[in-house]
């Protein structure tokens, strides 16, 4: 393990390196999914070497990249993961319930837009506005993510509303297509954000998710995206240099304990980034517990559970993961759980639905900087309920009748051009 995380470069997603490979399987025992023995990790590394079907890893492994992190080779032991389901993708397909979860056609139901359905007028208006083609005023796009775009009240922050938002479920920067091995879909993700942004011609790109930024600054260049930006920006660093500023002053500080679901790309940025949300949350009055899990050793916040193709995004194995994170939560006794990626709050508040030891309060940094300016958020504790309940009712009428299905499908075609906005719900 290097001693300091360093930011990544764009190599670290590169294919696996079996010369460099000797089998020390080092990757494997750090995994903080998988508890592995040293002799099961090497078996199972030689099983994912040879091509055969593993007792764990294919169908367990949450693509968190953290073994890419541990190879004293640079081996890209994730990407052999990674490929070794595109393989079983492309031989058997997905179990019909993932279905639910490919959100790039808004013609099906999926856990978005079935949550976009039922979303406030007013923040419908607000998300509406975001699909705009017409020419930006500045030289800088704010890109929400698929998951502020269901957490849109988040984006009515004083200190994010001269922002410049587009975007649209179907402008998804194909993060989990990404993670799940889908090469071929990226490239048509690709070829359809080439055309949005050669429309819309911005010089720069604010991520408001950590996953996007990295999927936009370390990924999609090596999968066919040839737009080029000055500058990929993470909104994290944006609060941070706006706090530094004195442009977001605190007025009323918290007093708060907080533990914090690690976004799983933030360490893809280095040691430095992974301290932002810390010095934010230090700066506003929360004090910090950890968990054991997290910065490098973190686990994702639950989604990571259906990504293998054996699970096809089983709710069961989604929630299964997330109830491993709220075990650990409670342990720290902290007031509340902090988030910095929007869909960590979908899943964390959604899986909370049916955790049945005492809730915690769940909040994105967003709201709690608010909070300690003295800003009522939009996104109020009934609001964020609402959708939580719209997740978690979209998957019991449309995912959870499928679940035992043993039809299989692969994905559409991503045309080039989504449909027309408003076909869109
Ligand atoms: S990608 Fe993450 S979950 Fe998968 S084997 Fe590596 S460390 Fe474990
Ligand atoms: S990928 Fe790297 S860490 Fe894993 S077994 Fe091979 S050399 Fe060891």
């Amino acid at each position: 393990m290097k001693e300091k995380i360093e930011p990544i470069d764009i190599s670290f997603f590169d294919p696996f390196d079996e010369e460099k490979c000797h089998l020390c399987a080092e990757c494997l025992i750090n995994c903080p999914i998988i508890d592995l023995s040293r002799e099961e990790a090497i078996k199972e590394m030689k099983k994912l070497i040879n091509g055969h079907p593993t007792k764990k890893i294919l169908e367990d492994c949450q693509s968190c990249f953290t073994c890419n992190f541990y190879c004293p080779e640079n081996a890209h032991p994730a990407s052999l993961i990674l490929q070794r389901w595109n393989e079983l993708y492309k031989d058997k397909g997905l179990k019909k319930r993932a279905k639910y979860y490919i959100t790039h056609y808004p013609q099906y139901p999926n856990f978005r837009s079935y949550v976009m359905e039922n979303l406030p007028d007013q923040t419908k208006d607000l998300v509406a506005k975001w699909a705009s083609l017409e020419p930006l005023e500045g030289d800088t796009l704010t890109y929400p993510g698929c998951n502020v775009i269901t957490f849109a009240e988040l984006t009515q922050a004083s200190f994010l509303k001269d922002l410049e938002i587009r975007g649209r479920l179907e402008y998804c920067c194909g993060e989990t297509l990404f993670r799940t091995g889908f090469e071929d879909k990226l490239r048509e993700v690709t070829t359809r954000l080439d055309k949005w942004f050669n429309i819309l011609k911005p010089k720069n790109l604010l991520v408001l998710c950590t996953a996007g930024t990295n999927v936009f600054r370390n990924i999609l260049p090596h999968y066919g995206l040839t737009y080029e930006f000055n500058e990929i920006k993470s909104y994290i660093q944006f609060l941070w240099d706006k706090i530094k500023e004195g442009e977001i002053s605190i007025e009323n500080p918290l007093d708060l304990t907080v533990t914090i679901q690690e976004s799983c790309y933030a360490k893809m940025f280095g040691e430095d980034y992974m301290d932002l949300p810390r010095k934010i949350l230090r700066t506003i009055g929360c004090d910090i517990i950890e968990i054991d899990a997290c910065r490098e050793d973190m686990r994702c916040c639950g989604i990571g559970g259906g990504f293998s193709v054996d699970s096809s995004y089983s709710p069961l194995s989604i929630m299964r993961s997330s109830f491993r994170n709220f075990k650990d939560f409670r342990k720290t006794g902290a007031d509340a759980i902090c988030v910095y990626c929007a869909g960590c709050l979908a899943t964390l508040t959604t899986a909370q639905k049916l955790y049945f030891r005492k809730n915690m309060k769940i909040y994105h940094i967003i709201e709690l900087i608010q909070k300690a300016m003295g800003e009522e958020p939009a996104l109020t504790d009934t609001i964020k309920k609402e959708r939580a309940n719209a997740f978690f009712w979209g998957i019991m009428k449309n995912q959870m009748p499928k679940m035992l299905s043993r039809k299989r499908f692969t994905i559409a075609e991503i045309p080039e051009d989504p449909p027309e906005y408003k076909e869109a719900w």
